[in-house]
Order: C-alpha cells, then sequence, then structure tokens
C-alpha cells in the first residue's frame, strides 16, 4: 500500500499514484482527513481529497485506503474508499471502532504509539464484534527515547501478533522511522519479519509535501524498493500479491452478532502473499 501521507493537490496525488501502480503495489494511500498534532497545521482536504481520491483510483484500478478520524463520517469515507484506516491517535476511540466495525468495508487499524499488543487486539475486537472480520492490523512505531528516530519500530509485533491471531499483520516503515533513508532497509526487515505487507508513503515531490515530506519516498526509490522486495519475497518462501481484491465485509445487519473471534478476512488476495 503506498502513496502520499495527505491528499494535496490532483496533480500530486495523480502523479504519485500512477508512479506507485507502475511500481507494483496494489492499494493506493493518502489521507483526506488528516490528525496533525496542531490545529494550524494543514488538516486535509476532506470530502473534496475524497473525490480526488476515487479518481485516482479509477485511473489506476487500485483500491483506495484513507483514514477516518470521526465517527460522523464514516458512512461518507466508506462511500468513497476500498478500505477504512483507523490511525493510531484513534486506535482506542471506542465509538469509532464501533462504527467501522458495522461498515462492509475492511478495516486497517494502526498500533497505537503507546499501545501494547494486547490493546492492539482488544481495538481489533471492537471491530470484529459488530460483524465486520476484515481486519488488517498495522505496526507503524511505538514512542521510543531516542530521537533518532520518529518512533521506534517494533518488528517483534509481527511475529507476535500472528502467534496470537490470523488477522494480517503490516508494517509501516514510513511513520516508524520518519526518515526516508531508513524505509528501505526496515521495509525489507519487516518483510523477513513475517510481515503480511507494507504501508509506505510516497510523494511526487517531498521537498513540497504539506505533511510528513520527510519520510516520503520519491517514485523512483519506491519503484526500485519494489524491485528489490520482489527479489526477497520468494526467499521468504511468500510471494507479492499482484493486486488486492477488496472483498465486502458483511454488515453488521448480515452478520449473526459477530462474536469477537479472531478470524483471517475472507478471500483477498488475488495472488496470495501467504505461502503455501
Ligand atoms: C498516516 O498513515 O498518515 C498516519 C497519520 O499514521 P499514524 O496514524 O500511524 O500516525
Ligand atoms: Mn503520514
Amino acid at each position: 500500500m503506498a502513496g502520499p501521507c495527505a491528499v494535496e493537490t490532483r496533480d500530486l496525488l495523480l502523479t504519485a499514484a500512477e508512479a506507485v501502480a507502475a511500481a507494483g503495489a496494489c492499494v493506493l494511500r493518502g489521507g483526506a482527513f488528516k490528525p496533525r498534532t496542531s490545529p494550524k497545521s494543514f488538516q486535509g482536504l476532506g470530502e473534496e481529497g475524497l473525490l480526488l481520491l476515487e479518481e485516482a483510483s479509477q485511473r489506476t484500478g487500485l483500491p483506495v485506503v484513507t483514514e477516518v478520524m470521526d465517527p460522523r463520517d464514516v458512512e461518507l469515507v466508506a462511500r468513497h474508499a476500498a478500505i477504512l484506516q483507523v490511525g493510531s491517535r484513534n486506535m482506542q476511540n471506542f465509538p469509532l471502532l464501533r462504527e467501522v466495525g458495522r461498515q462492509r468495508k475492511p478495516v486497517l487499524l494502526k498500533r497505537g504509539a503507546a499501545a501494547t499488543l494486547d490493546e492492539l487486539l482488544h481495538a481489533a475486537d471492537y471491530i470484529l464484534q459488530e460483524g465486520n472480520e476484515h481486519v488488517i492490523l498495522c505496526e507503524r512505531g511505538v514512542r521510543g527515547f531516542d530521537p533518532s528516530t520518529r518512533y521506534l519500530l517494533d518488528l517483534a509485533a509481527v511475529p507476535v501478533l500472528q502467534q496470537r491471531t490470523s488477522l494480517p499483520v503490516i508494517v509501516d516503515p514510513s511513520h516508524g522511522t520518519g526518515e526516508a533513508s531508513l524505509v528501505a532497509p526496515m521495509a525489507k526487515a519487516a518483510l523477513m519479519a513475517g510481515a503480511d505487507g507494507l504501508l509506505i508513503e510516497v510523494h511526487a515531490a517531498p521537498e513540497l509535501a504539506l505533511c510528513d515530506g520527510k519520510q516520503a519516498l520519491r517514485p523512483a526509490d519506491f519503484s526500485q524498493l519494489m524491485a528489490e522486495l520482489r527479489r526477497l519475497v520468494p526467499l521468504c518462501g511468500r510471494r507479492l500479491a499482484r493486486s488486492l481484491a477488496v472483498s465486502q465485509a458483511p454488515s453488521a445487519a448480515e452478520a449473526s452478532g459477530g462474536g469477537g473471534s479472531r478470524r483471517h478476512p475472507t478471500g483477498s488476495f488475488d495472488d496470495e502473499v501467504i505461502a503455501p
């Protein structure tokens, strides 16, 4: 999954979208509603951003993952996106978790920067319990003591989560490091640790980015990383998905009560990432 941190302009988004599609990404990312530390920072284009993401999705054929922060926006975002992202700052926003759990769209749930893996799994349970079993867990780094990296990317979380759940586990080395030059090494390490996927920020012109430019890969660097991953994936006994057929989760009404079991989403990858 790759694309800019935030949707900023149509041109920048379409350039990044076409680049990540050409490099072999199977999901386009981009934020229309941005959780920013300061209310004075760029907050995202909102609904206009969703429309641009929809256009980029149509042009590239890639499904879109985008963040939703407010339970009142969930239906709006679900009309435009294939996958709903719940960001780290909202990992324990229980009304939001319940609301995305009632949607018929997969949910990408990011680990809170100070959350234990137990807390992440309980947060996932809120979604599962509403009847939506299509939950993807994302390790994106926790707060460490060393400012050398933005967060401390916890790669041991991958095998730990995989021992405790059958939900797919992906890694975000962009927020996990905060530095573009560290993204490729940690993406490869995540693959080796057993990650089922990666979430990577790619910007057409990182120096112009309104958000997270320092950690964004340029299209050419992303393309090179994909080429390297393509060589490494078979060494781990796995295959790279060519595309992601995002299936609709059952609605709360269709699901007979949910139940909170941790199950792998039904039919998702066209070409399974998971090894035989
Ligand atoms: C993002 O994916 O752009 C984002 C804000 O991530 P996180 O919630 O992990 O900080
Ligand atoms: Mn970001």
